[in-house]
């Protein structure tokens, strides 16, 4: 199913974020996460890509497994930076062979070490390929910032290439995380008024390790409110009483989104769902239905 079918026939999109694991004892605790969360019939889940292709193999797998053993509809992450164009064409060619309809086409970050060619240097190429050689086999989705990408040099150079993504074909867009709704809803003011109509689903993330999103959220450009700090800092080795607290906050960020008319929410789970499944449990009666039409 093409993601972008089930948004146009006014379906709301109910989605998760797993990464492939390195070890068995990752693969076991996702296996046993992917089927707690299959049990909410989400709308899909997606696969992270490590860039420079490190999880190449890695992530084919797990979104074999999604797509063959459990039956999910499930987009593959792509990162262009570090490919060279024919790696790119070969990589997307080995999706469309697995049967495999949605892609989030990314440029990724230029590993330090790497000396490969540079196929794509922003995922607008990379989009622009997939268009031209696949048509309209994929359902393209692209990434949105919005406080803005580290490197842009401000949301409004950020948004002109945002806006060249989409026009490029991309289908949909989902925003990196952010903790203060006031970013995106400045982001959508500022698109829409660019003429940009593709559904943005908002990226949701959880907190359950502070300092790891702490540094997650420094690296990425996206601010922690204080509010946020105040909650959750003096409770980093309190673990219970942080999740109870970081629920709370994240069930607000998400019911004041819904009142706003998002088009879905992408939960950005780290491997990790229990968290996740409480504040997906505690807006079930604000989310309009989001079952899965196939
Ligand atoms: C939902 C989501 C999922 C992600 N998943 C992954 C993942 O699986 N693996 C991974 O490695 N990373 C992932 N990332 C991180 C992403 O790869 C990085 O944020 C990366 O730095 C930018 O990727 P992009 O696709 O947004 O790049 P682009 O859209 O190419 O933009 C990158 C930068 O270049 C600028 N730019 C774009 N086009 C032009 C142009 N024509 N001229 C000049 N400047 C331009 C942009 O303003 C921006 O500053 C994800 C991010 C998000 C939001």
């Amino acid at each position: 199913m093409k993601i972008i079918d089930h948004i146009k026939k006014g379906g709301f999109s109910l989605s998760f974020e797993f990464f492939p694991p390195k070890d068995e004892g990752g693969k076991l605790e996702l296996i046993k996460t992917l089927e707690r969360v299959r049990a909410l019939n989400p709308t899909f889940v997606s696969v992270t890509y490590g860039a420079g292709g490190s999880t190449r193999e890695r992530t084919k797998e797990v979104v074999s497994h999604i797509h063959k053993e459990l039956g999910m509809t499930v987009m593959v992450h792509l990162t262009c930076i570090a490919h060279s164009a024919k790696e790119l064409f070969q990589i997307v060619s080995e999706y469309e062979h697995m049967g495999i309809e949605n892609l989030l086409a990314l440029r990724g970050d230029m590993p330090k070490d790497s000396k490969v060619d540079v196929g794509c240097k922003y995922a607008l190429e990379m989009v622009k390929m997939i268009r031209e050689r696949f048509e309209n086999r994929f359902c393209i989705a692209v990434a949105a910032y919005p406080e803005g990408h580290i490197e842009s040099g401000g949301l409004e150079n950020d948004i002109k290439n945002f806006v060249k993504k989409v026009k490029a074909g991309a289908d949909f867009a989902i925003t990196q995380m952010f903790f203060d709704n006031a970013y995106f809803f400045r982001f959508m003011d500022m698109v829409n008024s660019e003429g940009v109509d593709i559904p943005i689903l908002p990226g949701i993330m959880p907190i359950t390790n502070f300092k790891q999103v702490e540094k997650f959220a420094k690296m990425c450009g996206a601010s922690i409110p204080d509010r946020y700090i105040k909650a959750l800092e003096p409770y980093q080795d309190n673990q219970p009483e942080l999740i109870k607290r970081s629920v709370e906050l994240t069930t607000m960020q998400c019911l004041e989104l819904l009142k706003n008319g998002v088009k879905g929410l992408h939960f950005y789970t780290l491997n990790r769902s229990s968290a996740t499944l409480e504040i997906v449990q505690n807006l079930s009666s604000e989310m309009p239905s989001y079952a899965n039409f196939t």
